[in-house]
C-alpha cells in the first residue's frame, strides 16, 4: 500500500492576468480537500510556471506566494511554449519532490475535480493517467476538425495517443524520473507519456469554457505543435516518402516502356498533350511535399543538433 502522496499540481501560464488569481485559489482549496479526506499529503502543493508573461501575471503569482508557500513557482526569460513550461513544471517538481504531478491548464478549462479520480487510479497502481475529455463542445470548428486529423494521422503513425487527450494528466515521480532519461529537446509529451510503458489509465472529464481571456494558441503555433509533434515522434512519413518514390519510379518506367513500344511498332502520332502536363504538374507536386517533409526533419535534427537550452529560468519562488 502506498503512502498518502504529496501532489504537485504543474499550471504553465503565459499572460494569464484575468484567470490566474481564482485558479490558484480554487486549486488550493481543492489540494485542502482532498487533504482532508486523507487521499494526499498536506505538504502536496502547485507549481506555477509563468511562461515569459507580458502583463501582471508575474507580480499576481508572487502576491499569492507571499500569502500562502504553497504557491510555488518559476518564471522563464521568455516565451517558449506550452510544452516546454510543462517540462519545465515535471522538473522544477522532482527537484522540489513529490510522488505525482498533474498538469493542467491555468485556465481551468480541465475539470479540476477529476485530480481526485487521478489520485484513486495511482493509489491503484498507475503510473501515468491520461484525462481525456468527454466531447470538444468548446473547440471553435476548425480547432475541432484539425485536432481531430491530427490525432488520425499520429495514429496511423503508431502513436497510442487517445484521441481528446490534452495534456491534463498525472504522472508519478517514476514517470518523471524516467522521462529524465530522455535527453531530447523536443519532447511531445502527449506521445512520449503514452509509450512509455508504464502503467497507464484514464479518465474522463468535462471540458469547460474559457473562464476569461482569450486562447492563447493561434493557428502558426497549432501547426507547429503538431508538426513538430509528428516529427519528434516518428519516422513512418520518410519511409512513406521512400515508398511513395518506389512507386512513382516503377510507373514512371512502365509509361516509358509503352511509349517506346507504341513508337517502334505501333507509330502513333503523339497525342496526349494534357496527359504530360497533368502528370508533371501532380509529379512536381509530390516531390516538393516530400522534400518539405524531409526538410521537417532536417530541422528538427538542425535543433537538436544545436542542442540549445529547452528553456532559460528567470526567476523562482520555492
Ligand atoms: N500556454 C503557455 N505558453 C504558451 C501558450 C499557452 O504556457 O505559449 C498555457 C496557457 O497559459 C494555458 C495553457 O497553456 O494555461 C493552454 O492554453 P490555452 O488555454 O490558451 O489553450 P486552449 O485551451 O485554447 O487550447
Ligand atoms: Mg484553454
Amino acid at each position: 500500500m502506498k503512502n498518502t502522496p504529496v501532489l504537485a499540481i504543474i499550471i504553465p501560464c503565459y499572460n494569464e492576468e484575468l484567470c490566474i488569481h481564482s485558479t490558484v485559489e480554487k486549486l488550493l482549496s481543492l489540494l485542502d480537500t482532498l487533504a482532508a479526506k486523507n487521499k494526499i499529503s498536506n505538504k502536496s502543493y502547485l507549481y506555477l510556471i509563468d511562461d515569459g508573461s507580458k502583463d501582471l501575471t508575474w507580480s499576481i503569482i508572487e502576491n499569492l506566494h507571499k500569502t500562502d508557500t504553497r504557491v510555488k513557482a518559476v518564471k522563464f526569460i521568455r516565451n517558449f511554449g506550452n510544452q516546454k513550461a510543462i517540462l519545465a513544471g515535471l522538473e522544477g517538481v522532482r527537484e522540489i519532490g513529490c510522488d505525482c504531478a498533474v498538469s493542467i491548464d491555468a485556465d481551468l478549462q480541465q475539470d479540476e475535480n477529476a485530480i481526485e479520480k487521478f489520485i484513486d487510479e495511482y493509489m491503484s497502481g498507475a503510473d501515468i493517467v491520461s484525462g481525456i475529455r468527454n466531447d470538444r463542445k468548446t473547440d471553435p470548428f476548425f480547432k475541432k476538425i484539425t485536432a481531430l486529423m491530427f490525432y488520425k494521422i499520429m495514429n496511423i503513425l503508431g502513436a497510442k495517443i487517445p484521441p481528446n487527450h490534452s495534456d491534463y494528466r498525472l504522472v508519478s515521480k517514476r514517470a518523471i524520473d524516467v522521462m529524465e532519461l530522455y535527453p531530447e529537446k523536443s519532447l511531445f509529451l502527449r506521445g512520449f507519456f503514452n509509450e512509455l510503458g508504464l502503467q497507464t489509465s484514464y479518465v474522463y472529464f468535462d471540458v469547460k469554457p474559457r473562464m476569461a481571456g482569450k486562447s492563447k494558441f493561434n493557428f502558426m503555433s497549432l501547426m507547429t505543435l503538431a508538426l513538430s509533434g509528428i516529427t519528434s515522434y516518428s519516422v513512418v512519413p520518410l519511409r512513406f516518402v521512400t515508398v511513395l518514390g518506389f512507386f512513382m519510379a516503377l510507373f514512371g518506367f512502365l509509361v516509358g516502356v509503352e511509349t517506346v513500344i507504341e513508337k517502334i511498332f505501333l507509330h502513333n502520332s503523339p497525342n496526349g498533350w494534357a496527359t504530360a502536363i497533368i502528370l508533371s504538374c501532380i509529379f512536381g507536386g509530390i516531390q516538393l511535399f516530400c522534400l518539405g517533409l524531409i526538410g521537417e526533419y532536417v530541422g528538427q535534427v538542425f535543433m537538436e543538433v544545436k542542442s540549445r537550452p529547452r528553456y532559460i529560468k528567470d526567476k523562482e519562488l520555492k
